[in-house]
């Protein structure tokens, strides 16, 4: 018998989440964010969910073969460009879309040979400080661009830091129009968190969004909403079975470090998922799990192949029953958020769906 452990993809919920961006951004077409592997789904197991998407967005001449492989003929943007010059051949071969964030790129797209025309997203750095030009140095990274017989297109596009904190996007919106306002091509501005909440803000201001962790149906770190209240769906259940039962009398402990102590007689559920599944090593005790549907706590310490639960809310659970880590219980609509799981491992829904191991079989529901 295989080992219990499954991640169930779901499919309905992807469609609904892409659905959801088109209500928070009418006017956009959406670049749907498939990177890290569609955010650790499998870009094969999500592409007919999300095909109705304008384009996909991603990180990789991998990613972005695997795309074509599956007959997408559409637009597809590699979000950090070309790494070296001889991913530009391939690159424009694909009929790919890419990023150019900094001179060095410029200066290979200048030297290429090419009849193949190339179309470039350029890139302003409006103060995450990662990829980008400043606003100071964007015209002139323009204009050279604009000059090379390679480049056929260019379109403009900024990221936004902290459009999910309290920093919002008023300066980077500034500084990005103050540059950009009588430059030609299309804009493409937003990630999933300022599509959800800074929608009048950007209304008819994107010719493209970029959304990806809504589409996977968490929200992004929102002190006011979790991803329910925003209409989102969990597109990725993780879900395991007990494999073994203890029960323990007070003073007793369970795991490495024999962290957790009972306090009296109860019930300990052993469940096939540990770290090296890609359940987060930084849980602690008290964690949320559902056993049956039921809502109950992680105890002790996460092991390589297993975690322990805490029986007492679930008696009639034993042998077999079905623990889900997050997303959906099979029986009876329970849901536990992805996002409650990574708060309480000091992380984001992000980490944790990237993180699934290999070792997890994947289905598609
Ligand atoms: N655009 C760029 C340039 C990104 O790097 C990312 C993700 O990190 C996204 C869009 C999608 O962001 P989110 O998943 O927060 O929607």
């Amino acid at each position: 018998m295989p080992r219990p452990i499954l991640a169930t993809i779901h499919l309905a919920a992807l469609s609904h989440n892409l659905a959801r961006v088109r209500t928070a951004a009418p006017d956009a077409k959406v670049w749907a964010v498939v990177k890290a592997n569609a955010y650790g789904h499998g870009i094969e197991r999500v592409f007919d969910a999300l095909r109705s998407a304008d384009g996909f967005a991603l990180l990789d001449l991998d990613e972005a073969r695997r795309l074509r492989a599956l007959d997408w003929r559409g637009p597809i943007l590699l979000l950090e460009g070309c790494f070296e010059a001889r991913d530009l051949e391939l690159c424009s071969r694909l009929g790919l879309w890419h990023t150019i964030h900094c001179q060095e790129q410029i200066d290979m797209l200048a030297a290429h040979k090419t009849q193949l025309p190339h179309r470039v997203f350029l890139k302003m750095n409006t103060g995450m400080n990662r990829l980008g030009f400043t606003p100071e140095r964007f015209r002139a990274a323009w204009i050279r661009l604009n000059a090379l017989p390679q480049v056929d297109e260019i379109s403009l596009m900024q990221h936004f830091p902290d459009a999910d904190g309290p920093k919002g996007i008023t300066a980077q919106l500034q500084a990005f129009d103050a540059v950009t306002h009588d430059l030609p091509g299309e804009r493409t501005l937003s990630n999933s968190a300022a599509i959800l909440r800074h929608t009048g803000a950007l209304a008819g201001r994107s010719d493209w969004v970029r959304p990806g962790i809504v589409l996977y149906g968490s929200a992004p770190d929102f002190p006011e909403h979790s991803a329910a209240g925003w209409d989102l769906q969990p597109t990725m259940t993780l879900s395991s079975r007990i494999i073994g039962l203890q029960t323990l009398a007070a003073g007793d402990t369970v795991g490495y470090g024999s962290s957790f102590v009972a306090e009296g007689l109860m019930r300990i559920g052993v469940v096939a998922c540990g770290y090296a599944d890609g359940y987060p090593r930084h849980c602690p005790t008290g964690t949320p799990v559902l056993v049956n549907g039921v809502r109950t706590r992680m105890v002790g310490r996460v092991s390589m192949d297993m975690i322990t639960v805490d029986l007492t809310p679930v008696p009639k659970a034993g042998m077999g029953s079905e623990v889900t880590l997050w997303g959906r219980a099979s029986k009876g609509g329970a849901m536990l958020s992805i996002d409650e799981v990574a708060r309480a491992a000091s992380t984001v829904g992000y980490e944790l769906m990237c993180a699934v191991a290999p070792r997890v079989p994947f289905a598609p529901l």
